[in-house]
């Protein structure tokens, strides 16, 4: 017996005769426990590093101690292949984001294996390729129909040179991060999901996990998920300078309205502070002085500063709802 570990010579037998003999591919089996283990699934950036080396052993110490256990264990593996970096390597490099996706998918996929970890590989997804993302698309076509996709007008983060949308990260400093050119504000019809039509049911799902994670995750998840209950207040605007468009002509605006979840302190309001990107700044723009107007046109930033000049001296008229619109 060898007194020491040859990993070449051990390994490679091994793994040999796991991909023969299929060992971790798995059918159903209604005699064992099921067991199910997941990890994230890799960004197919090139090469593996050694953070995917303790991710993925991690879960395949899992894996096999439910195998040992005797369930019946799915222990799947894909790649998160849908991404910019392909689109910024295309662009760099001159090549077939595809073509540069797959020889990315072989070289990682040639390393896990050498690594041992024991993947059902006959169960490989990648969400670039067609077969996976029709069922993206599908769920869509499903949201769209029953009214949770839907398209609005919104400012984003614009690269006239990318001929890009870019994140708040990605604009980070008023430049784009690829090709520090500046970055514009521009109105685009985007789609959103309607989360919120779900809020009440994740919020409720969460009382299930809650004993496992701690309560800064909690916190977390549960401002994500975004319910919030409050009141609408439609302000009035005495003698307003302020036009907005109505079908043909502008008219004056008489009043805003403004959600609130503390509508128990209204007494103590005494000025309404409108984000730049309302479309009353938008309509209004030629009243501001210069230095206000780039102000509002640099404000690329999450937390930005609100504009001092767009504030409105109002009162308090009526609550016209109980809920957020
Ligand atoms: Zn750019």
């Amino acid at each position: 017996m060898d007194e020491k570990y040859f990993a070449q010579k051990i390994e490679q037998k091994w793994q040999k005769r796991w991909a023969q003999n299929k060992t971790f591919e798995v059918e159903i089996d209604s005699a064992k426990q099921k067991f199910y283990v997941l990890e994230m699934l890799p960004y197919p950036s090139g090469r593996l590093h050694m953070g995917h080396v303790r991710n993925y052993s991690i879960g395949d110490v899992l894996a096999w101690y439910k195998r040992l256990q005797g369930c019946n264990v799915l222990h799947p593996i894909g790649w998160d292949s849908f991404g910019q970096p392909a689109e910024q390597a295309a662009i760099k490099k001159g090549v077939n984001p595809r073509d540069w996706t797959e020889d990315n998918i072989d070289q990682m996929r040639q390393q896990l294996q050498r690594l041992g970890i024991s993947y059902d590989w006959s169960r490989e997804i990648a969400a670039h390729r067609p077969e996976y993302y029709k069922f993206d698309q599908w769920f869509f076509l499903k949201m769209f129909e029953r009214g949770l996709a839907y398209k609005k007008m919104t400012k984003v983060n614009w690269c006239p040179r990318d001929e890009t949308t870019l994140s708040n990260e990605q604009a980070s400093g008023g430049v784009c991060w690829r090709c520090g050119t500046k970055v514009e504000k521009k109105d685009i019809a985007q789609w959103f999901l309607k989360i919120t039509a779900y809020a009440e049911e994740l919020l409720h799902g969460m009382e299930e996990i809650e004993a496992g994670w701690a309560e800064r995750v909690l916190t977390m998840q549960k401002n994500w998920i975004g319910k919030s209950e409050g009141a609408v207040v439609e302000f009035q605007i005495p003698n307003s300078r302020f036009q907005i468009p109505d079908s043909k002509q502008k008219k004056n605006l008489e009043s805003i309205k403004v959600f609130t979840t503390r509508i128990d302190t209204i007494y103590g309001a005494n000025a309404i502070v409108v984000a730049p990107e309302h479309p009353i700044i938008e309509e209004n723009c030629q009243n501001f002085s210069d230095k206000v107007k780039t102000k509002i046109e640099n404000n690329t930033k999450p937390n930005r500063q609100m504009c001092p000049s767009c504030q409105f001296r109002a009162s308090p008229v009526r609550c016209i709802a109980d809920k957020p619109c």
